[in-house]
């Protein structure tokens, strides 16, 4: 039996490009880096867990044990694993499962839980749980803040840490499945960052999500602000997970506005990126339109949005604003709200308002964690 662990020679997880390694957090904690090198288990497919304990000299039947702790039974530490040969627990130690630590909760009177994860190297990001009649929804971070700014976000107006690895990804997922006590059924990648700014991470944790915690891909959203050339990049993996784009406005020049990024990536070019997503992949493309009070929820943006979207396989998600304290914008009141629908499914467009879950408090993306990481304030 060897003493050390080779899981990097089985896989790679995916690097955290972009990343510095702080040893002082936000919270002003002292956070010691982590004791190993190696990487964590957690998003590693079952193959891959069966490489790894056959290279430890264990029997390949130990793969699928370990896949059933890590995944099933919540195992956060190899130690636990009480099936496992004593004298090889003691050897994994170090092996790290990869799993966050719960740092804030906080339910809303609809059921919504919004949670604060503190990551290995302290660093903070928000998942939340949005339960339905028979659906957990998870809506799941990519990054640590955002490098986007778009100026209605709170998770912009924070500025960009770093990207997650895949397993900070399924983490996320696992914690709600467990502070429910109940099956994820769908999962959106609507929390803080630009998820395909991290492509590999997030494609990664997506083929983990499916075939580790057997989510389906068509219960999983990826939305996007737009990024050149990576919407064809995911196309290219076909997935079939749902793309939604996060459009927010009928034309370049309120775009440019809210969206910085829009500058340089003309509205034009990512409608045609979009068309190029439902050809490759057969799948409809969801625009997210946020709506703002007079700035682009007048009957003309409307009309001017069923413009572009004459003949696109598509359907359009409407998100009132939820307010953020750095911008004055203004949610627009039901009537004004009502009255876009209707100038949209005049012109047939497909519509949806999305209700707005947990709103009482810190509803909007990013909200929680800007105003709770500068307490200590700790479960
Ligand atoms: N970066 C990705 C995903 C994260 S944001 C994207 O831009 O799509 C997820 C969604 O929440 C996006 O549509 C985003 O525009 C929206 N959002 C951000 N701040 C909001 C706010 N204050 N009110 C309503 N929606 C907001």
């Amino acid at each position: 039996m060897s003493a050390t662990p080779r899981l990097s020679q089985v896989y790679s997880p995916n690097s955290s490009k972009g990343q510095n390694s702080p040893t002082e957090t936000q919270l002003g904690e002292s956070v010691q880096p982590s004791a190993s090198s190696i990487p964590p288990l957690l998003g590693a497919s079952l193959s891959e867990l069966t490489q790894w304990v056959q290279q430890q000299e264990q029997p390949a039947y130990r793969g699928r044990q370990l896949h059933d702790w890590i995944y099933q039974k919540g195992a956060r530490s190899l130690s636990e694993i009480s099936v496992f040969p004593k004298q090889w627990r003691e050897a994994l130690v170090d092996v790290p499962i990869g799993r966050s630590i719960l740092h804030y909760r906080s339910e809303a009177p609809d059921g919504t839980v919004k949670y604060l994860l503190r990551l290995a190297d302290g660093h903070i990001i928000e998942t939340v749980g949005i339960p339905t009649d028979k659906r957990l929804t998870v809506c799941v971070s990519s990054q640590v803040g955002c490098p986007m700014a778009c100026d209605f976000c709170a998770t912009g107006k924070g500025g960009f840490i770093r990207n997650l690895a895949r397993h900070e990804i399924v983490d996320q997922v696992l914690t709600v499945q467990e502070g429910f006590g109940q099956r994820v059924s769908n999962i959106v990648f609507m929390g803080m960052g630009e998820p395909l700014l991290n492509l590999d991470a997030v494609i990664g944790a997506v083929k983990s999500l499916n075939q580790d915690l057997g989510i389906g891909m068509r219960s999983l959203t990826i939305s996007t602000v737009g990024i050149p050339n990576r919407i064809r990049q995911l196309a290219q993996h076909q997935l079939q997970v749902t793309l939604a784009v996060s459009l927010h406005a009928s034309n370049q020049t309120v775009r440019e506005q809210l969206i910085p990024s829009a500058r340089r990536y003309p509205l034009e070019a990512l409608l045609d990126d979009c068309r190029e997503y439902v050809q490759l992949t057969g799948r409809r493309v969801t625009f997210e339109y946020i709506l703002l009070a007079e700035l682009n929820d007048l009957p003309e943006h409307a009309v001017e949005l069923a413009r572009h979207l004459r003949g696109f396989q598509s359907h359009v998600n409407l998100i009132p604003y939820n307010p953020i304290s750095e911008v004055d914008y203004q949610r627009p009141s039901p009537r004004r709200i009502q009255a876009f629908v209707d100038a949209l499914e005049k012109q047939h467009i497909a519509v949806s308002v999305r209700r707005s879950r947990g709103l009482e408090k810190d509803a909007a993306c990013g909200q929680l964690r800007a105003s709770r990481s500068t307490q200590t304030h700790q479960l």
